[in-house]
């Protein structure tokens, strides 16, 4: 049987340099509870990212529950959001007994088209959620005017976006927070892990308390919180990852660029074009599959599988179509996230992957 290629595979540092790394525990027998390890690594993903402040969580879901809690917004509020996202950002929204009020995206690059979100402001809005889909920036500028203008928050779920930088600023310093994932399929991973990158330091205590119980002293709990810490084993996974993370988007630019020589001049596919003023971290690379092309979107990704090759439909369908959520909510026609979900489609990309293969992918276009 041929290889399996997945749409993505975990980096991992040495095998030797793990186990030296975690040698330590076994004299401290220190395993959690913010030990010296979250906070070498809170400390060196503050400066890697560009942020003022950080605060490590146990992975992005419960990164972005509790930047959402943090926040105390008003039971029933509404959240304008996008449903061209994993099913993550939506969920973190109800989840905190939140409405969400699903934007139309922009068909250039996914992420929430800033022109319609005027329109979808009521008196009950509260914060805009947009996501930095596949690390393409939004357009923060105009988020930023928008929310000024009506007093609201913006939480921006930026788990594709680790490392990126737009106009020399790390991506988590805009908008009131940032939501990083490092799940083990992202650029760069604790295992299980994510981070809540904000401005305001009052938010640190807030998301200290939310992420260890609200226990402020042995006798002392101040609020209700949940259990959210990352542990000692997964934040020195990141540590030694980190080491290697720019060789890491190096190499996953190579193939990026590998891909786009291939595509280019293929009638019918689509890929994105990056801003100029962001830097990328070729997290992903979707494609569009477009009527012109001699096959569907889905004959694509027949025809892949049935070669083993496991590309995936990144985000198909849009999450307000889920199950969970299908007419729940405010009807908002979403055309544009309606139609990157029909023709997308995310091909495998991760360290490691060899130019042989990317021509062997290629080869079945
Ligand atoms: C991965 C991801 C999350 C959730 O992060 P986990 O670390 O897997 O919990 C949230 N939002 C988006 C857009 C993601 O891709």
């Amino acid at each position: 049987m041929d290889k399996e290629i997945f749409v993505t595979r975990s980096s991992m540092p040495d095998y030797e340099e793990y186990i030296e790394a975690i040698k330590p525990l076994w004299d401290t027998h220190w395993l959690t509870n913010m030990g010296t390890y979250h906070k070498q690594l809170e400390h060196l993903l503050k400066e890697y990212l560009k942020v003022p402040d950080i605060s490590l969580m146990v992975n992005g879901h419960m990164a972005l529950e509790l930047a959402i809690q943090a926040f105390d917004f008003p039971k029933g509020a509404e959240i304008i959001t996008t449903p061209f996202t994993f099913i993550s950002t939506t969920h973190a929204i109800v989840r905190n007994g939140l409405t969400p009020v699903f934007c139309d995206v922009k068909p250039e690059d996914g992420t929430i088209d800033e022109v319609r979100i005027e329109s979808l402001i009521t008196e009950k809005t509260a914060a805009i959620i947009p996501v930095h889909v596949y690390g393409h920036v939004c357009n923060v500028e105009e988020i930023h005017r928008i929310a000024e203008k009506y007093n609201i928050k913006v939480i921006y779920d930026a788990a594709h976006a680790f490392g990126v930088e737009y106009q020399g600023n790390g991506i988590g310093a805009y908008g009131d927070a940032s939501v990083f994932s490092f799940h083990a399929t992202k650029v760069f991973h604790t295992v299980e892990g994510g981070a809540v990158t904000f401005k305001d330091h009052k938010i640190y205590e807030k998301l200290y308390n939310l992420k260890n119980f609200g226990i402020r002293g042995e006798e002392l709990v101040t609020e209700v919180g949940a259990n959210a810490k990352m542990n000692e084993l997964c934040a020195i996974m990141g540590l030694c990852n980190l080491k290697y993370i720019d060789s890491s988007i190096q190499a996953r630019k190579h193939i990026f660029e590998h891909y786009n020589r291939r595509l280019s001049g293929i009638e019918g596919i689509i890929t994105f074009q990056g801003n100029e003023k962001a830097t990328k971290n070729y997290a992903y690379f979707p494609i569009l599959v477009t009527d012109t092309y001699k096959n569907s979107r889905n004959e694509v990704y027949e025809k892949l599988k049935e070669n083993h090759i496991y590309a995936r439909k990144y985000f198909f369908p849009v999450t307000s179509d889920q199950a969970c959520f299908k007419n729940k909510y405010r009807y908002i026609d979403i055309p544009c996230a309606r139609a990157l979900a029909e023709q997308v489609l995310t091909l495998p990309l991760y360290e490691g992957l060899s130019g042989e293969e990317v021509d062997m992918i290629m080869d079945l276009f």
